[in-house]
């Protein structure tokens, strides 16, 4: 074959610029490749990694009862799902699965998704569109801005759960449909949203709320039901509710939960559901099996959060000064993000896998190290990862 003269000369030349400027600034990506030795131990080549960087927050990744229930529903009904839902992807997995969801989140109905990612796509395209608004908290996940760029519809930000502010965005005269979306537990902060306050002033004004629970479902509020029922709110108060199925379930996928006409209309409108294959039923028979442990197993959340309340004081009494969450993510921000790739090299060294976050995941000049606490977790673990950061920034 002929390759046209010059054309992929260009292209390399460009992305060796910009490879360039990543590197010049510090934000260069990479991934590194990892097995699983347990639920928090990682092997990086030969080196052992305690993992404080995850998000299976309630130790379920390897549990024994996921791993046979993703096994007998391959075995019964193969691996891929094969189609769309709306085509022929749908299997009775799913449908169990978004039932059992429902009753677990005290939702009328749930829809099951590829990913938190596309389920926040579905949600905000389906609901919006040119002429409406929709008005975020700053530190939202990407997948919200993603979805309201992709809706069309306008697009306006708080400050991090800045209430007045936000009045005064719906304040403003308007025309179309309003929708407030903000994280639950904001993922690289750790602090819970004004979920009650946020309701409030949505009902006074006539806006919708959407809330994605990512980091509260599974480990908070009763029976681990979220940041939403943690402040006791409904599902009129809020309307719709998202979580993924990649972190406190240790499996995969995503849900929304709302009235069985917001999931009609999801359904109905929701490209990034619509057009995109079923998650495989083998995974939904896994998922399920992890909703078990999650509704059941309350130990686990009591064990994390007596991690949390260690970690906090063990970090206090080091000089430490982490950032005000009670969630199992524990940001120690660094700022720049040259400091903070360092600082994680050298816990690296010392057997501690700990990833520098950086912009624009986080604003610029708060990189951080995003510390992430398991139920897997033992105080001694946490213990000599505070020993080995505060001697690491000591040198630094
Ligand atoms: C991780 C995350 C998502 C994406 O969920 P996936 O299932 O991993 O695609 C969405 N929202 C928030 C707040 C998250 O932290």
């Amino acid at each position: 074959m002929v390759e046209p003269a010059n054309a992929d000369g260009d292209l390399n030349q460009w992305l060796a610029q910009q490879a360039a400027q990543r590197q010049a600034r510090f934000l260069e990506r990479r991934r590194l490749t990892l097995s699983v030795s347990d639920a928090v131990t990682v092997r990086a080549g030969d080196e052992l990694l305690l993992n404080f960087s995850g998000n299976d927050y309630l130790g379920l990744a390897s549990h024994p009862e996921m791993i046979a229930a993703l096994k007998d529903a391959a075995d019964s009904h193969g691996v891929g799902s094969g189609a769309s839902a709306l085509v022929s992807g749908f299997r009775k997995q799913h449908q169990l699965l978004e039932k059992e969801l429902a009753e677990f989140l005290q939702r009328d109905k749930v829809l099951l998704c590829s990913s938190g990612y596309l389920a926040n796509l579905a949600v905000a395209t389906s609901l919006t569109t040119r002429g409406d608004v929709i008005i975020q908290d700053k530190l939202c996940h990407a997948s919200l801005i993603d979805g309201a760029r992709l809706s069309r519809a306008k697009l306006l930000r708080y400050p991090h759960a800045d209430l007045d502010v936000l009045q005064r965005q719906l304040e403003k005269s308007r025309t179309g449909n309003a929708l407030v979306v903000s994280d639950g537990v904001f993922s690289m902060d750790g602090d819970t949203a004004p979920v009650a306050g946020l309701s409030a002033l949505c009902r006074q004004h006539g806006a919708w709320l959407a809330v994605d629970d990512a980091h509260g479902i599974g480990i908070c509020g009763p029976a681990g039901r979220g940041s939403v029922a943690a402040a006791g709110l409904s599902a009129t108060q809020v309307p719709v509710l998202t979580g993924t199925l990649g972190k406190a379930f240790g499996c995969f996928g995503a849900f929304i939960a709302g009235s069985g006409a917001l999931i009609d209309q999801l359904v109905n409108e929701a490209r990034s559901y619509i057009y995109t294959t079923a998650m495989p039923p083998a995974l939904a028979a896994a998922a399920r099996a992890a909703l078990r442990r999650v509704s059941e197993d309350e130990w686990r959340r009591e064990h994390l959060q007596a991690l949390i309340g260690h970690f906090r004081e063990a970090a206090a009494q080091r000089g430490l000064a982490l950032m005000d969450s009670q969630s199992p993510i524990q940001p120690l921000v660094i700022g720049k993000s040259q400091d903070t790739l360092e600082l994680s090299a050298r816990l690296r060294k010392k057997g501690f896998l700990v990833v520098a976050i950086r912009p624009p995941t986080v604003p610029e000049g708060t990189s951080r190290l995003r510390i992430t606490l398991s139920a897997a977790h033992r105080f001694s673990q946490l213990d000599k990862l505070l020993d080995a950061v505060a001697e690491s920034c000591k040198h630094g």
